[in-house]
C-alpha cells in the first residue's frame, strides 16, 4: 500500500516537473513550428493545412482496436474505447484542442483506411516497417511488442519448433501473416480479421495457438487464465502512429506529442493503467528511433 502511494506521488512529481521542463523549452525547439503547446493552449494551425481542417471540424478521427485490451478495447459495459493507443489518441486530439472520434480498424483495414481519408491517424497496435512505410508514414515508435505464441495450458507446444503441422491464428494484414509462414512453413495458417475471432477459435478448441503482440496475448490471458505464452519472442515489433503518407506537419506535431507525453509521465502512467499493473511491471517510454524501427527487417 505503501509503496503504491509512493508511486502515485513520484507519478505526480513527475508530471509537474516534466510540465516546468516543456514549459521552460517550448519555444526555441526545433519542432516549435509543429509541436504541441503546453497543456490547455491548443496551437492554432493554419486553415488550410490538414491540422487547421481538423481543428476547424473540432473532431479527429482515429482508427483503433475495438476488441484488443488493453490497447484498444470496446467496453460493452460503457460502450467507451480504452486503452493505452486510445489514450494516446486522446492526448493527440487534447493538443489540437479537439474531440477525439474513435472507429475501429482491424489489422487489415489500417492502411486503407489513411490512404481513403476515413481516419486521420492509425493507432491499432501497428507495427512500424519498411513496407508499410512505403504506404503510410509513421510517428517515432511508440511502444514495443514482441511476438509470441499462445496456447492452453498443458499444449505440447513449447515454442516455434513445434508448430509445424499444427493450425495458427493469426490476423489477416498483420505482421504474423510473414512471420509464420517464414518460421513455421509447415504450419497451417489461419487467418481472420480480428484477434477476438482468433482467441475464440482457441477456446473452442479449433485451433492449437495464437502467434502475434505479447501485450495482445496478455490481454487474451487477463480475460482466460488456461491460457499461456510460451518460447521465446519471435520478433520486436516496434508501434508508430499510422498517419497519411506525405503528411509531414501531422507527423511532425504527433511527434511533439508523444515526446510530451512520455517527459512529462503520462507515457509512464499510461502503461500502467492499461498494462503494467497486469504484469507487475514498470516501464520506460521506447528509446528507439523511426529510422532504427525502419531498419529492424532489412
Ligand atoms: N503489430 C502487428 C501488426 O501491426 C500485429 C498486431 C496487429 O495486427 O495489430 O501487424
Amino acid at each position: 500500500m505503501k509503496r503504491t502511494r509512493l508511486i502515485r506521488l513520484l507519478t505526480a512529481l513527475a508530471l509537474v516537473l516534466g510540465a516546468l521542463v516543456v514549459t521552460g523549452c517550448g519555444d526555441d525547439d526545433e519542432e516549435a513550428e509543429d509541436g504541441a503547446q503546453p497543456a490547455g493552449e491548443a496551437r492554432q494551425f493554419p486553415a488550410d493545412s490538414t491540422l487547421g481542417k481538423i481543428q476547424r471540424r473540432g473532431e479527429i478521427t482515429i482508427g483503433v482496436k475495438y476488441d484488443v485490451p488493453p490497447f484498444g478495447f470496446k467496453n460493452p459495459q460503457t460502450g467507451e474505447v480504452e486503452g493505452f493507443d486510445v489514450d494516446m489518441g486522446r492526448y493527440i486530439a487534447e493538443g489540437l484542442g479537439v474531440e477525439p472520434k474513435f472507429i475501429e480498424a482491424i489489422s487489415d483495414n489500417r492502411i486503407p483506411f489513411l490512404e481513403k481519408g476515413t481516419v486521420d491517424l492509425i493507432l491499432s497496435t501497428m507495427t512500424i516497417n519498411a513496407e508499410r512505410d512505403q504506404e503510410i508514414d509513421f510517428s517515432e515508435p511508440y511502444y514495443i511488442a514482441r511476438g509470441r505464441i499462445l496456447v492452453p495450458k498443458g499444449s505440447d507446444i513449447k515454442g516455434l519448433q513445434d508448430l509445424n503441422g499444427k493450425s495458427v491464428c493469426t490476423a489477416l494484414g498483420s505482421t504474423y501473416e510473414e512471420t509464420i509462414r517464414e518460421r513455421a512453413p509447415d504450419a497451417d495458417l489461419k487467418l481472420v480479421d480480428t484477434y477476438s475471432e482468433c482467441l475464440e477459435l482457441l477456446q473452442n478448441e479449433a485451433i492449437d495457438a495464437i502467434s502475434t503482440d505479447d501485450v495482445i496475448l496478455t490481454g487474451m490471458i487477463i480475460q482466460d487464465d488456461s491460457l499461456t505464452m510460451v518460447g521465446k519472442p519471435l520478433t520486436i515489433e516496434p508501434y508508430g502512429v499510422g498517419i497519411k503518407q506525405g503528411e509531414k506537419q501531422v507527423q511532425r506535431f504527433v511527434n511533439s506529442v508523444l515526446k510530451q507525453a512520455e517527459e512529462d509521465g503520462r507515457w509512464e502512467s499510461t502503461y500502467h493503467k492499461w498494462v503494467g499493473r497486469h504484469l507487475g511491471k514498470r516501464e520506460q517510454p521506447p528509446t528507439m528511433t523511426l529510422q532504427q524501427a525502419l531498419e529492424l527487417g532489412a
